[in-house]
């Protein structure tokens, strides 16, 4: 089959690997249909030190069930399944606690950009979706896998609700996904900051109330001003920069949370004063996606939400090289990929 690897920054190839086989008797054999290029895959894409052996990628993925180990319960051959983005048992302890990326049997898929997938703890992890391979939801449905529940981990961390002020940080695919999310759980009122235009403008159709374009200490100030001062209640990051987290500090109500999604690139920043003295909570982690997708899912296949918009350009998987270099170029917000 061929594959996607990275084989350092700026060196993404496709290749012929052996296709995945059965594995374990609780792992399926997936034939992918549709799979993507997320924003957490530019990080390595800027900075990888080149490899002679090279990295496979891919996290996001749905597809037809081709093979199952004897195990595996509730599926069938030839179902359409959604997978999260980590894979897990879905009823050891700390899954029943909601915190499926810890899971006692878990793991991070990286192989997805591929024509197959391998996948353990398949009865945990694969849900299936009632629709057929060809249907328009697909773009919509594989957002389940990562982006979408990405955003509203970050929301239902935050706690947001009716009475929440929400700013949310970074207009990627996660961050206009937090906005629609936080949007869902009730929020009035939602400032996004970003400066991107076409993709601030999505932001606002799927439910920001206010826009912002500057950054730091001046996006800060913007924010203090559009709230008399305060700052909102709770504050999505999606970005994993330090600068995101200065940014949140500077725009968080004094009682309120910060709620981190995007994988954080530095080890250090102020955890003082600025956190401390305004009783204010940092939170987040990677999403358990697994968690959200049953209570996601209706209203994606009755259409009330597209979260499938965040996808601007679709390639085949030998355009997957020039997808990522769109992205890291600003050139296309989520590249959706059709093996
Ligand atoms: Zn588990």
């Amino acid at each position: 089959m061929r594959t996607t690897v990275m084989y350092g920054a700026g060196d993404v190839r496709v290749e012929e690997v052996p296709d995945p086989v059965l594995e374990a008797p609780t792992d399926a054999i997936v034939r992918v249909v549709r799979t993507c290029v997320c924003g957490s895959d530019l990080h390595p894409y800027r900075t990888m030190p080149a490899s002679g052996q090279g990295t496979r990628m891919g996290h996001e993925f749905l597809g037809v069930v081709e093979d199952l180990g004897p195990a595996v319960a509730g599926l069938n051959r030839g179902d359409l399944v959604v997978a999260s983005f980590a894979y897990q048992d879905n009823t050891c302890d700390f899954c029943r606690e909601g915190v499926q990326t810890s899971c006692r049997h878990g793991g991070f898929f990286n192989t997805a950009q591929a024509e197959f997938v391998r996948v353990p703890q398949a009865a945990g992890t694969l849900v299936p979706l009632p629709v057929g391979e060809d249907s328009p939801l697909l773009p919509s449905l594989l957002t389940l896998a990562d982006v979408y529940g990405t955003g509203y981990h970050a929301a239902k961390r935050a706690k947001v609700d009716p009475r929440t002020t929400v700013t949310v940080i970074g207009d990627g695919a996660v961050g206009l996904l937090a906005v629609l999310s936080a949007r869902q759980l009730g929020a009035e009122r939602i400032i996004l900051m970003g400066r991107h235009k076409s993709r601030t403008k999505l932001g606002v159709e799927f439910g920001a109330t206010d826009v912002v374009a500057e950054r730091g200490e001046e996006g800060v100030a913007r924010v203090r001003e559009l709230t008399g001062g305060d700052g909102t209640h709770a504050v999505l990051e999606a970005v994993g920069y330090r600068a995101a987290y200065e940014q949140a500090l500077g725009v968080v109500r004094a009682g309120g949370v910060i709620s981190r999604v995007g994988v954080p690139q530095y080890d250090d920043g102020p955890i003082g004063w600025g956190l401390f003295g305004g009783n204010v909570t940092l939170t987040g982690g990677p999403a358990p996606v697994r968690a959200y997708i049953d209570e996601l899912l209706p209203a994606v296949l009755d259409g009330t939400v597209e979260p499938g918009r965040v996808f601007d350009r679709t390639v085949g998987l030998d355009g997957v090289p020039d997808g990522y270099r769109a992205m890291d170029r600003r050139e296309a917000l989520k590249v959706l990929v059709r093996p």
